[in-house]
């Protein structure tokens, strides 16, 4: 997919998203915005229309003492992650420094540290947003809550975010890094993982990803995080490494900043092309196991690679109704995705496809809403579960005419 825009706006400030907005209404354009520019779908990019770009709107600021980060819309993790480091504190993020912080958060945020805190977006204390209208609102849990509610978890359906305010914590040092089975023992691995997963403390977080090393080999990678006390993280750790024999394994004390550049090092997405898909898994049956390994097995391209992230702990006890995120039970939230140079899509597109349909027998209805285009509509009609009403009849408050399209709601 190669996405044309009509023009681009590289927004300095609030004022020039809000002419951007205007604009675009005025003359009939539709709109999209940018933020990290790391969508697997390209929504940042739209053909045909005004991107507004907030690529010059980076500026993070650290309130140590209250533990709060001020991050501009077009702010990265690395960005977030980069400034309050120096504080000696951190922030909930995804696992890819580059992925823009407003983009993965109004969707969810999936990461190493959502056993311990949350979701990124339940780590969200406010945010500054231009609606459809042109105007500038602040929405928080006393101010548009109605607002706040539904962008954590609406995605970038209801406005351009231009400032969010993050809560931060003390965690460096983590235990985190890689330990990587070839395929042949990833059945045994991903079966015998189950346990360490429904049983893992809040500290313990994990990615699993089948992909191929830098040897070329397909594989499965466990990649944790232990965010707890370093003394008692290595017994974790330890259990992990036992699960088969491993082709390698690095895993020691990092910050999250490091934690990030590894992660950024395997997953640089710019001039890849990409087919991407998402399921959401209860944990890893026997159908889901032989789902991955087959995936691996025929990987079209190097790049390739599915990714699961694990859901659990604090992520998993905030009630579902407190914030428009759908999906509150413990899970797996696997991204299929096919990555290749520029050159004929159709085997990587098949391949995401084939894939994606194998993991549905035993998926969650739904699906994570970051990773859902407007072609997955069965999934999108069950991907904001009970939230669904409420989600339609904010999008209809706040942005009656559709001027934001994120991603389609049901
Ligand atoms: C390499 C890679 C790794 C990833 N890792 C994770 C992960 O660990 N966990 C996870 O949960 N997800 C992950 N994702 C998915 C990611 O959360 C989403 O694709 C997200 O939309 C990316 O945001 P962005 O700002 O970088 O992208 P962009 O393409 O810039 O934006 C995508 C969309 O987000 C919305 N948006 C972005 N900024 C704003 C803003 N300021 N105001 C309003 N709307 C905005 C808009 O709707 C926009 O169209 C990953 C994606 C990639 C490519």
């Amino acid at each position: 997919m190669t996405n044309r825009p009509a023009l681009v706006v590289h927004a300095r400030g609030t004022a020039d998203v809000q002419d951007a907005v205007r604009a675009a209404r005025d003359h009939d354009l539709p709109l999209s915005v940018r933020g990290g520019g790391h969508d697997w779908l390209g929504r940042g990019v739209r053909d045909g229309a005004l991107v507004i770009d907030l690529a010059g709107m980076r500026r993070v600021e650290v309130d140590a003492r209250a533990g709060v980060a001020t991050v501009a819309g077009g702010a990265t993790a690395t960005d977030l992650v980069g400034a309050a480091s120096p504080h000696g504190l951190s922030a909930v993020t995804g696992t890819v420094g580059g992925v823009g912080v407003a983009g993965l958060t109004l969707g969810g945020g999936y990461g190493l540290l959502n056993g311990r805190f949350g979701l990124a977006l339940d780590n969200l204390l406010a945010a500054d947003v231009v609606l459809a209208d042109g105007r500038a609102v602040t929405a928080d849990a006393t101010h548009e809550a109605e607002l706040f509610w539904a962008i954590r978890g609406g995605g970038g359906n209801f406005g351009v975010v231009t400032s969010m305010r993050h809560r931060l914590y003390r965690v460096d040092p983590i235990l985190a890094g890689m330990i990587f089975y070839p395929l042949p023992q990833a059945a045994t691995v991903l079966d015998r993982l189950n346990e360490i997963l429904s049983t893992a403390p809040d500290e313990l977080t994990m990615a699993v990803a089948m992909l191929t090393d830098p040897g070329g080999a397909p594989g499965v990678a466990l990649i944790p995080a232990w965010s707890g006390d370093p003394a008692s993280g290595g017994a974790h750790i330890d259990r992990l490494q036992r699960l088969g024999s491993p082709a390698f394994a690095k895993v020691g004390p990092t910050t999250c900043v490091d934690m990030l550049r590894a992660n950024d090092e395997q997953g640089e997405t710019i001039g890849h092309h990409v087919a991407s898909r998402t399921r959401s898994l209860p944990h890893f049956t026997p159908g889901t196991v032989s789902a991955l390994v087959e995936a691996a097995a025929t990987f079209t391209s190097p790049l390739s690679r599915v990714l699961c992230g694990q859901f659990h702990g604090a992520a998993a006890r905030v009630p579902v109704e407190s914030t428009a995120f759908g999906l509150r039970r413990e899970h797996i939230m696997a991204t299929i995705i096919g990555w290749w140079p520029p050159g004929d899509a159709e085997p990587h597109q098949t391949w995401a496809d084939t894939v994606s349909e194998a993991l549905a027998g035993d998926a969650l209805p739904g699906g994570y809403p970051n990773g859902l285009g407007p072609a997955d509509t069965e999934q999108i009609a069950h991907a904001y579960g009970p939230n669904a009403a409420r989600l339609r009849a904010a999008k209809t408050h706040y942005d009656p005419s559709n001027t934001f399209t994120a991603t389609p709601l049901p």
